[in-house]
Formats: structure tokens, sequence, C-alpha cells
């Protein structure tokens, strides 16, 4: 029997799709790289994934899990064809136990899809790409996803109490909450292993009480210097802000450039802060305190919002730089790279001098909080000297990060975009057991080959 004969004969509720202009559509993610999968299966049960993973095995063909196509390393791209299970068919909350504050749910469920739903019973999902409205639980899962209030509150990774997932055996396999007593040995591993060990079916997830209170600030500064001298006593303070995002110079002028946002003149640096607490006097306190660094450090300017239209003019400019800077430049490399706080300047200084030596412009923002930096090349892919130039550029600026003490991925994660640079941070070693751990699971090779290592035969 041909595979999707196999295939269709296994669907309970799922449906298969092997038109050009549907295997077209799933080619890709938001990077440059493209794959092209044999078959799109839109997935709806835990069986059907499972028995489809069963026929992949039986023909040696790889299977690539994808959430919603808004990874930026080229996870979900299938470049060596294969079944593309689309999990986006796969997004039912299963259920909130409002008691043990915990949410079990399908991977295809969109992230605000969630924090929406747990709202209603006083609870909150703090992990907030800022992707949220459309990515899915699954690849944040998958890449272990960062965000805005992650600074406060942790990664994914902090949230996931347990999940079932299909090996490489096409046996499903319960983990953490699922099964206590027979928790697949060493499974935690596949959180932010980009779905190269294994298809995760079932999530459950931890909740927090939502913090109902909060203030958000928006300080202009006259120097980068003094943005992120402000970033670091926040930090070291016991202030424990929720949110602190950065936005550059050049990130500045693009957002600009394009709306009618208010900047005072000489601006170089932007912060947008947010406070957050249970308790109305801890909350003056911490508001206190971080006016108190203002005026220490004699900022130019800062404002607290006085109402949710205001607050929602501050989020407006870092929402305005990536919506600017598709407009001044045809193609962007999105780097994320982290650095430690005391390095966040010698990095941002860095940048200027390698966008000077590339001679393309570089545009960083992001996570100040916790040294999580969004370094956007921007080049015209069909200009060949810039688009090396890019190449070049990324690579400096990987060089940079690693040199200062960083990281060449906080939260994108490796993929495709960044495999030929895991030596620059990983010894042979590291990625000797790296590739013993995908072996371990994944003996095969068959759950999205060639991701994160240039040679992912385990
Ligand atoms: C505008 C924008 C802003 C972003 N901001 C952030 C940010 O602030 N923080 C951040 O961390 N990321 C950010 N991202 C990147 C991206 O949104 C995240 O990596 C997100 O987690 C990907 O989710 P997805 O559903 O789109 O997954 P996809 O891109 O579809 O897949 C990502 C990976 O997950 C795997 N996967 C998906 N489902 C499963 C499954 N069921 N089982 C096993 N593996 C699976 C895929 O194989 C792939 O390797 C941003 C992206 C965009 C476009």
């Amino acid at each position: 029997m041909h595979i999707i004969e196999q295939i269709e004969a296994v669907l309970e509720k799922g449906t298969l799709d092997y038109s050009p202009e549907t295997r077209y559509v799933f080619r890709t993610d938001t990077t440059k790289f493209t794959g092209n999968p044999d078959v799109v299966v839109n997935v709806k049960t835990e069986n059907e994934v499972a028995k489809i993973v069963s026929v992949a095995i039986s023909n040696g063909v790889s299977v690539i899990a994808r959430g919603a196509g808004t990874g930026m390393s080229g996870g979900a791209v299938p470049i060596k064809g294969g079944i593309l299970l689309n999990f986006e068919t796969m997004d039912e909350i299963i259920r909130i136990d409002q008691k043990k504050k915990l949410a079990f749910v399908q991977p295809g469920v969109i992230t605000d899809v969630l924090r929406d739903a747990v709202k209603g019973f006083g609870l909150y999902y703090p992990p907030d790409p800022s992707s949220s409205a459309v990515s899915t639980i699954g690849g944040n899962f998958a890449e272990n996803a960062g965000g805005l209030h992650c600074v406060k509150y942790g990664v994914t990774a902090r949230y996931v109490k347990g999940f079932k997932f299909v090996d490489s055996a096409g046996n499903i396999q319960k983990c953490g909450v699922y099964d206590e007593e027979n928790s697949f040995p060493g499974s935690f591993v596949m959180i932010g292993s980009e779905g190269t060990l294994g298809i995760v079916t079932e999530i459950a997830l931890e909740l927090i009480d939502n913090p109902p209170l909060y203030d958000t600030y928006i300080t202009y500064h006259r120097s980068l210097l003094k943005a992120i001298a402000t970033v670091i006593k926040i930090m070291n303070m016991a202030i424990n802000p929720a949110v602190i995002e950065l936005i550059d110079r050049d990130a500045l002028k693009a957002a600009i450039s394009y709306s009618d946002i208010y900047l005072p003149e000489n601006t170089e640096a932007v912060l947008i802060i947010k406070l957050d607490s249970y308790f109305l006097p801890e909350l003056l306190e911490k508001s206190i305190l971080i006016e108190n660094i203002f005026s220490l450090l004699k900022i130019m300017e800062f404002r607290k919002a006085e109402n949710i239209e205001e607050e929602n003019s501050f989020w407006a400019l870092r929402k305005a730089v990536s919506t600017s800077i598709k407009k001044i430049s045809p193609d962007k490399m999105n780097e994320d790279i982290t650095v430690p706080l005391t390095n966040m300047y010698a990095f941002i200084e860095s940048t200027r001098a390698i966008s000077e030596k590339h001679n393309l412009k570089i545009v960083v923002y992001g996570h100040a909080g916790d040294g999580n930096l969004h370094v956007n090349i921007l080049f015209d892919k069909n200009n060949k000297t810039e688009s090396n130039n890019a190449g070049l550029a990324s690579e400096d600026v990987f060089k940079k990060a690693i040199e200062l003490g960083g990281n060449i991925s906080g939260e994108h994660g490796i993929g495709l975009a960044k495999k030929s640079f895991m030596s620059m941070q990983y010894s042979k070693n590291e990625i000797v057991f790296m590739k013993k751990i995908k072996k371990a699971f994944d003996p095969e090779n068959i759950f999205n080959p060639d991701k994160i290592f240039n040679d992912s035969k385990g």
C-alpha cells in the first residue's frame, strides 16, 4: 500500500493534503529556509499521531511537527520532505484545574487563547512571546519560548508540569503529572529540543494567581549607557520588574519614521518597564523605589501610564519597531543573543562597529532585563553583496555575544538558522553528548532531521 493510503487508513478525525498548493504553504516558517513536505496531515487526535509515526517508521520517512510556523530558526521547515504534522487543528483546552492551578492542553492551542481562558478563573499563564497572538503552546514548548514577562516569571520550561509524547517506536509516553510513578526517564530534556526527540501530544501547564495590580512606565534616555545603567540598577534592587524592554537608537528611528509616536528630541534609548504585584502597598513601594532610581540617575524624561490609553501608547512604540523594520528593509536576520547585563552596553556598541564594517543597518531592541537582545541585521536578499555581508555580520554578532559571556540564542532556538554556529558556543564533547541524547530518543533519526546539528544523525 502507498504511504498516503497507509496514513489515510489510520486517520480518525484528521485530514491529509498533498496538493502542491498546501505543500507550498507549509514549506517554510518565518525564515528564509524552505523545504517541501511530501504530505501535510491536519492531526486531530493523539492516537492518530502515534499511528502516523508508526507508518513513518515502517516506511523510513521523517516526521516534522508544526505549530503556527512563527518560528525564527527554521525549526518547522521540512528541509528533507517527509510527513508534516500540522497541530493547528489539534487545539483543544482539555481541562483547567482551578484548585491545582493546572491547564491541560493540546499542542495546537494558541498561547493567547490559553492566557485569556485562564483569566476567567483568576489565573495567569505568564510566558508571552511577542508572537503569542498566533504561536502555539506546542511550538512554545519545543522552543522553550521566552517573552516580555519572562524576566520576572521565567520561560516556558518553568511552567511545564507534565506532557505526553509519541516516541520513536510510535508509543504514547507519559511524563510528570500524567504519570509521576512511571514518568519516561529524562523526558523533560524534550522541552526546548525543537521537535527533534518526539512529537508532543498534550501538555500540563502550571498557572499562577493573576497579579491584579500593575504600573507601566516609559523612560527616555539621552544615552544608551544611561538606559543600561537604569536597567542594571533596577535589576540589582529588590524591585523584580515584570517587564523591562529596551529600544535602542536605530530601532527608535525606524519606529518613529512610520508613526506619529511621541519621542523627545535627542532620545538615544527608551525603556518600557512594568511593575506588578498582588498588594497595593508593595506596588506603591516599588513605584517609589523606581522613581527614586530615575531621579538618582537623572534620566531625561519618564512617564507613568495614567490610564489604559496611555499604557497602550507605550506598547505601540515597542510594536512599531518590528513593523517599521519591515518597511525600511526588504529582509532582515533577527538574531536573539543573550549577554550578561554588565556587558550589554559593550555588546550594543560592538553592533555599531559590526554595522559599519559590513555596511548594513543593524537595529537592537529586546528583553533587556534578562539580557536577551534582538539584533536585526537589515539587508536585501536580491543584493548579493548585502546578502553575503549579512551572513558575515551575524557571525560577528554571535562571536561578540560569546566573547562577552553570552549565548547565540536566548529564545528562538537553533533549528537550521544557527546550527553552523553551534561549535562556536559548545565544545566537541558537549555536542557529542547532545547527539547521544538525540540517538537515545530517536535512533533512526525520523523526528525533524537536520535541525540543531549539521549532521543530526545520532
Ligand atoms: C513577530 C514574532 C515575535 C516573536 N517573539 C518571540 C518572543 O518574544 N519570544 C520567543 O521565544 N519567541 C518569539 N518568536 C518566535 C516564535 O514565535 C516562537 O519560537 C514560538 O514558540 C513558535 O511557536 P509556533 O507555534 O509558531 O511553532 P512553529 O514555528 O510551528 O515550530 C517551532 C518548533 O516547534 C516544533 N513543534 C511544534 N509543535 C510541536 C509538537 N507538537 N511536538 C514537537 N515539536 C513541535 C517544530 O517542529 C519546530 O521545531 C517570535 C516570532 C515572531 C514571528
